[in-house]
């Protein structure tokens, strides 16, 4: 409870209140004592005025201060303080504590007027030392009162709205809080609802958008490991079929078991290849070792690399001009990539079918694009064809021995040069994928250009 942020807010609004409420209190109560004690002393002032006058004018009557203790008696209930009148002499002729006689200036301490004419005064007037009224305490005392009733009503009135107002703000973070918890869970469809647009609102927002995330990846590696699964099953059931019948002596290991083990063998290492390229990207692992390099070396790499199976399908390979360029990329990676979409060209182009190569330049980057005259993409495939493990036509692409991870990895490749890759298809008409690289020079054929990448034409 301590640690909670109501708790510390709850403490916090009571701390300002108290010394909000101790100021004003002190404050108020020195401006009152001052100002009650200015009032009282002009009211009073006032009325020794009146009293000297009075005490002036029976002089001026009687003659003598005879008698006046019982007018000073009568009058004496309206003041507070007590009042002594002594003659010329010095002896006290009136005292309201009943002292007279003795000449006890020694406890008076303030004479407010001189009775008669100044140069033939009848007496002295003295008053003691004032001392705070009842009134006045009381005065104060119910100012203290309701200082400290507003005190309490402030500290209650704090505490409740705080209340009420840190559920309102902590709602949303408990809320964040309980849908963490039961991500933690393993429940990953959790969405908070929040509407405020403040700091709690954006935290709820980018709470969202994680839960999603994580949601998404999480859907992506359940697929991700059932597609691999379903991927790897075909040929290892067919390896283990041909070898259970092998050693059960159902079969003869003559030469057309062999080649289907060794034909589902190699595509098992193509697809662990494959993952294992695919892993590596998409985690951003890929240590692409960049150097500079001319587009037209990389090409002449893949056009040999990809020479008998050309022959083989009696095809023909055109590269167009313009290779000239001087690209800054890891050229293995780049010619896996051509390589990949060369031999996909070569897969779906008719017999004596013809693919193009060709290279544009534009202000800052290089196009590649390789095009074929086969059978096209249908519309609704286009869209996946860079999807894991998507094949347009499933049965064909296994008997070539295709993954349907050769146009992601090189999507990944690509992306991971800062570059794009694109796929144009009509069926019937053939397709064309085209590559995006920036580049770093232009036109130019550096001589001094490191040549120790694997270059057929060196
Ligand atoms: P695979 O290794 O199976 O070829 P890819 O990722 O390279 O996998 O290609 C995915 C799918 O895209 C292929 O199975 C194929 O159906 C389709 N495809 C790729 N290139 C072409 C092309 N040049 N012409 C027609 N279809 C293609």
């Amino acid at each position: 409870m301590i640690y909670s942020i109501r708790w510390k807010l709850l403490v916090g609004f009571i701390l300002i209140v108290a010394v909000a409420i101790g100021t004003v209190a002190f404050v108020a109560n020195r401006t009152a004592t001052r100002e009650f004690d200015r009032y009282i002393t002009q009211d009073q002032a006032l009325k020794y005025q009146r009293l000297s006058l009075m005490l002036s004018s029976y002089y001026e009557q009687t003659g003598s201060w005879e008698g006046v203790q019982k007018l000073i008696d009568r009058i004496s209930k309206t003041y507070q303080n007590r009042i002594v009148l002594t003659g010329v002499e010095g002896s006290v002729v009136a005292d309201t504590a009943g002292l007279t006689g003795s000449s006890s200036q020694d406890a008076l301490n303030l004479k407010i007027a001189t009775l008669g004419e100044a140069n033939n005064p009848s007496g002295f007037l003295y008053l003691k030392d004032r001392k705070r009224s009842e009134l006045e305490k009381i005065f104060l005392s119910s100012v203290n009162e309701s200082i400290t009733f507003a005190a309490i009503i402030s500290v209650l009135a704090a505490v409740f709205l705080t209340l009420i107002y840190s559920r309102r703000t902590l709602k949303p973070i408990n809320d964040i809080t309980s849908a963490a918890e039961r991500i933690e869970r393993g429940n990953l469809d959790q969405e908070v609802k929040v509407k405020s647009r403040d700091e709690v609102g954006k935290l709820a927002s980018a709470f969202n958008s994680m839960a999603e995330e994580l949601k998404k990846q999480e859907r992506l590696r359940k697929d991700m490991v059932s597609d691999v699964a379903h991927e790897l099953r075909s040929p290892l059931t067919k390896i283990h079929g041909y070898l259970k019948a092998i050693k059960e002596g159902t079969m003869e290991a003559n030469e057309k078991a062999i080649d289907s083990l060794y034909r589902n063998s190699k595509l098992l290492k193509r697809l662990v290849d494959d993952l294992q390229d695919l892993a590596m990207a998409e985690a951003g692992k890929l240590n692409l070792e960049k150097q500079p390099i001319l587009l037209s070396d990389i090409i002449s790499k893949a056009k040999e690399s990809i020479h008998l199976r050309l022959e083989e399908g009696n095809l023909e390979l055109n590269v167009g001009s313009n290779g000239k360029v001087l690209l800054n990329v890891d050229p293995d990676r780049i010619h896996q990539v051509l390589q990949n979409l060369l031999e996909n060209a070569i897969i779906h182009s008719p017999e004596g079918g013809t693919i193009q190569l060709g290279t544009e330049l534009t202000d800052d980057q290089v196009e590649i694009s390789i095009s074929d005259e086969g059978e096209g993409i249908p519309k609704e495939d286009l869209p996946h064809v860079f999807d894991r493990f998507y094949r347009v036509d499933r049965s064909r692409s296994r008997t070539t021995g295709g993954t349907g991870l050769g146009l992601t990895i090189s999507k990944e490749l690509v992306e991971a040069h800062g570059g794009k890759i694109d796929v144009r298809s009509e069926e019937g008409e053939g397709s064309t994928f085209t590559v995006t690289l920036p580049y770093k020079e232009k036109g130019r054929v550096a001589d001094n250009l490191p040549r120790n990448w694997d270059n057929p034409n060196q």
